[in-house]
């Protein structure tokens, strides 16, 4: 047995399935999850010993990759001064001077302790703002577990919204509104049926969570549209793309104006961290300001500060991302030859630093249900493989892949090598 399988059986006994949060279950691609032992660089680490080229990174946070030394300092440092004060910081000021310079519209930003809490914020002062209860979503983004947004489509695009878990009532369901990612007519023709019920549209603007699916120009903007002519609130969730586009994040990106944008991941540095705002008439309506109501005991926590100041620091620097965006592209194309050689219908999706790998007949993957389709037996077997290899990807299907610069070319030439080995495994098969 390795120890990965016997700290795997040990957890089970406490803590439900073993893992603090389900994905890392390993159940969509069945086997035992690797326990961690540590990370550096573009590497982790497991307890039996095993080296990783990690392309998880934290599910995104580790932008620069692990235990980078500047991020360490930053949080040893001002470890010395105590951990929480439940008091105001001027740590804070500094990481929302930051997050506001970075990002167009977000004049005022309120710290919280993950993305779930982020979106979930904004939806409540999309709420508040408006007056309405309605809110659309699209089938396949993720938003954190919040009652809200934990919703699957009715029967119809235009119907209630159905819980996608038990425990979410029908109640609160049935004010969301699931819609097709990368549908600017289903999106125009919900808007022109029920556009004044309809406090917010939610949406992320490159999704992270069926793989990696980019919006397309029309997509992109019937969103700012039918906002515009609804007075519905645009919220991009960015908690994975922020920061991973560049400073101003898929919007910049893109060019999309969002009113309010939550954050998360990277401007915590890999402490919990996450964060909603946007524009000031909107934002002055959160508490104390105003009358919508939002807190949190650790929000604005200074080690977190710290940890996302130092790496907002970091990744600001000129020259940053573009050879994240070349070693992103030059992976996914050199994946792409490798199937393409072994004669496996395969096809990738990449933007910024994120990337997305499907066994699909399809040329192109935009959305939920083209992901769906995809050949799940087919990752299954290439995860592993790439795990054998020394290569970790996400485990499932479903999620994307993320670059960090502490990936350097040799560590892409390794990981496309391994992908020509895992192909030509799965075409044997
Ligand atoms: N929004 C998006 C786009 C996400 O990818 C995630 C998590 N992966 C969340 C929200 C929820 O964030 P958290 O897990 O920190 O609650």
């Amino acid at each position: 047995m390795t120890q990965s399988e016997t700290l795997f059986q040990r957890a089970g006994i406490h803590i439900p399935g073993g893992v603090n949060s389900p994905v890392r279950a390993f159940k969509a691609v069945g086997g035992t999850p690797v326990f961690i032992d540590k990370a550096d660089g573009p590497y982790l680490y497991d307890v039996d010993g095993k080296r990783y080229i990690d392309y998880v990174l934290s599910w995104g946070p580790m932008i620069m990759g692990h235990n980078h030394p500047r991020v360490r300092d930053a949080v040893v440092q001002r470890a010395q001064f105590g951990l929480s004060y439940g008091a105001p910081t001027e740590l804070e000021i500094q990481l929302a001077e930051r997050i506001c310079a970075a990002l167009p519209n977000m004049e005022m930003v309120r710290m919280v302790n993950s993305g779930t809490e982020a979106t979930m914020s904004a939806l409540r002062v999309a709420r508040g703002y408006t007056g309405r209860d309605a809110i659309v979503k699209f089938e396949g983004c993720y938003h954190g577990h919040s009652d809200s947004l934990l919703v699957k489509a009715g029967s119809g695009a235009l119907t209630f919204g159905v819980p996608s878990s038990p425990g979410v009532p029908a109640s609160i369901a049935e004010h969301t509104i699931t819609l097709t990612y990368n549908d600017p007519d289903g999106l125009r023709e919900c808007f022109a049926q029920r556009g004044e019920e309809i406090a917010c549209v939610i949406v992320e603007p490159v999704c992270g969570n069926m793989s990696c699916i980019l919006p397309t120009p029309e997509f992109r903007q019937a969103l700012r549209e039918v906002c515009d002519q609804s007075g519905a609130v645009l919220i991009l969730d960015e908690v994975m793309t922020g920061f991973r586009f560049g400073t101003a994040g898929a919007q910049g990106y893109y060019g999309i104006e969002a009113d309010l944008t939550a954050l998360g991941k990277i401007i915590g540095g890999g402490m919990p961290v996450g964060a909603f705002g946007g524009k000031k008439h909107i934002m002055e309506h959160v508490s104390p300001l105003g009358p919508v109501y939002q807190a949190g005991t650790l929000s604005g926590n200074p080690i977190a500060m710290a940890s996302g100041l130092a790496t907002l620091d970091i990744i600001s620097a000129d020259g940053f991302y573009e050879p994240l965006f070349a070693h992103t592209e030059a992976l996914c194309q050199g994946i792409q030859a490798e199937a393409d050689k072994a004669g496996i219908p395969f096809t990738t999706n990449y933007a910024g630093t994120m990337f997305g790998l499907f066994f699909t007949e399809e040329e192109k993957v935009q959305n939920y249900q083209q992901v769906m389709a995809c050949d799940t037996d087919r990752f299954k077997r290439f995860f592993h493989s790439m795990l054998d290899q020394g290569v970790y990807l996400a485990p499932a299907s479903y999620e994307a892949g993320f670059m960090s610069s502490a990936h350097t070319d040799e560590h892409i030439e390794l990981t496309i090598e391994a992908a020509g080995k895992a192909m030509v495994k799965i075409a044997q098969e």
